[in-house]
């Protein structure tokens, strides 16, 4: 096999994928390794299996709670057998998509643990290849906790709750940033009792406190419980599962736990002359994020860093992008707000959870934070008119369609005084 290339690129997740086959587009002869399976975290135990599975959550609950819309379902039952099923018929469709894109570009994949030699040399399954550019985009994995290693058992990561077969009666969250509620949500829809500790003051701590505040009271309405400003000292295996020390005295106990405490990025050797993007470079660890850095080193598309939307499968979706109101000094920025319910497209859909809320400064928006179903879309339509530093005054000359979520939008630029 010919082993000179213009690109190498370890690691096939966004990072990887995204560079691969930009670099292939651009008429580049680029190898790829892949030491798993192709698609990284993101694909095969990351964001597609999650929002898979709480699809089939949320419909769960919908038809629990039907009801209300005149329809009433006799003996609504989980088969979690068929959901875990989906799922990896999900993840494997995409996945032989993902492939037959390499191979219709010509992208020489190879199945194998990489390793960088120098800044022009990757060695593989004992190859060496020559390449002209490096990439490495080795993702993350779990962060372990001193005292509380995954047993993968009773001591669990994102990776082992993914693979349940069977659901449990309880579970502790530990952590509560996205994947911490991704997987609350989930779980509490089918009926799990979920318990989640938090070591700072508010659930969701990466967002804007008003946000945080109301995920809290949702949470509360589905019988989430959670502790917020309250740590784990010790996590202790009993006969029946787990029995978890907290801070404030207080003893839980739980069929299993999960640790979502955050991602520590995957180590590779460290070559001058080459760059590691995605969840490795150890900044922003997001796919979209991965995907867009690709771009910009091997394609160069420039993308502004400051401008990245957070989106939280929390069911209701929460989403954010920019400034945060407690970044923000008092008397420097206007603020509307509405909460979800005085749209009439949420009336309709009887989607009243959620709130949305807008920061503006000098006429152009600073800081949007939402909470609502189809909240990952309406964040978008901020971000654009972020980057394109479009007025406020301009956005409110755009016609929003009638009854959608977008109205939230122009409400909430009405109200801005
Ligand atoms: C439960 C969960 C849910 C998530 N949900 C979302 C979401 O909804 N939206 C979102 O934007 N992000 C989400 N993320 C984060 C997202 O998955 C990551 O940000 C993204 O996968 C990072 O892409 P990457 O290409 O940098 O790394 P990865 O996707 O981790 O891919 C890295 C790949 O490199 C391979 N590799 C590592 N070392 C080597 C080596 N030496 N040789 C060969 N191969 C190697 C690995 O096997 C892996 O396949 C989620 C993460 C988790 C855990």
């Amino acid at each position: 096999m010919e082993k000179e290339f213009d690109f190498g690129i370890i690691g096939s997740g966004p990072a990887g994928y995204t560079a691969a086959l930009s670099a292939a587009s651009a008429g580049k002869k680029v190898v790829l390794f892949e030491k798993d399976s192709v698609g990284g975290i993101c694909l095969n135990r990351g964001c597609i299996p999650t929002k898979t599975m709480l699809h089939s959550a949320e419909i769960y609950e919908y038809l629990n709670n039907s009801l209300d819309l005149g329809i009433c379902v006799d003996n609504c039952k989980v088969d979690f057998s068929k959901i875990a099923e989906r799922k990896r018929a999900v993840v494997e469709k995409l996945r032989s998509g993902l492939e037959r894109s390499f191979k219709n570009a010509g992208i020489v994949t190879i199945q194998a643990q990489a390793r960088i030699i120098n800044k022009n040399t990757i060695e593989a399954g004992g190859e060496k290849y020559s390449c002209g550019q490096i990439i490495a985009a080795p993702g993350s994995s779990p962060r372990v906790i001193k005292g509380m290693e995954y047993d993968h058992k009773f001591i669990l990561s994102s990776d082992d709750v993914l693979n349940f077969e069977t659901l449990p009666e309880s579970i502790v969250i530990i952590g509560s940033g996205a994947i911490g509620i991704e997987f609350s949500r989930i779980l509490s829809a089918f009926n799990v009792q979920v318990t989640i500790v938090e070591i700072a003051e508010n659930l969701l701590p990466l967002a804007d406190f008003e946000i945080s505040k109301r995920v809290e009271r949702i949470f509360k309405s589905k019988n989430i419980n959670f502790y917020t400003g309250t740590s784990v000292e010790k996590i202790e295996k009993t006969d029946k599962g787990v029995q978890i020390l907290l801070s404030n005295g207080q003893t839980l106990n739980a069929d299993c736990t999960l640790l979502a405490v955050g991602r520590v990025p995957n180590k590779i050797e460290n070559i001058e002359g080459v760059t590691s993007i995605g969840d490795a470079a150890g900044s922003i660890q997001l796919a979209h994020f991965a995907s867009k850095q690709a771009l910009e080193k091997v394609v160069q598309i420039p993308f502004d860093e400051t401008l990245v939307p957070s989106v939280v499968y929390g069911s209701p979706e929460i989403a954010w992008i920019g400034k945060r109101e407690q970044d923000l000094e008092p008397g420097t920025y206007q603020k509307a707000m509405i909460p979800i319910s005085a749209l009439a497209k949420s009336q309709c859909d009887n989607a009243l959870d959620g709130m949305m809320k807008i920061l503006v400064r000098d006429d152009r928006i600073i800081g949007a934070h939402i909470v609502s179903k189809e909240a990952s879309s309406l964040i978008q339509q901020i971000v654009i008119a972020m980057q394109a530093n479009v007025s406020v005054e301009r956005l409110k000359a755009v016609c929003f369609a009638h009854p959608t979520y977008s109205e939230g939008i122009f409400e909430c630029l009405m109200r801005l005084k």
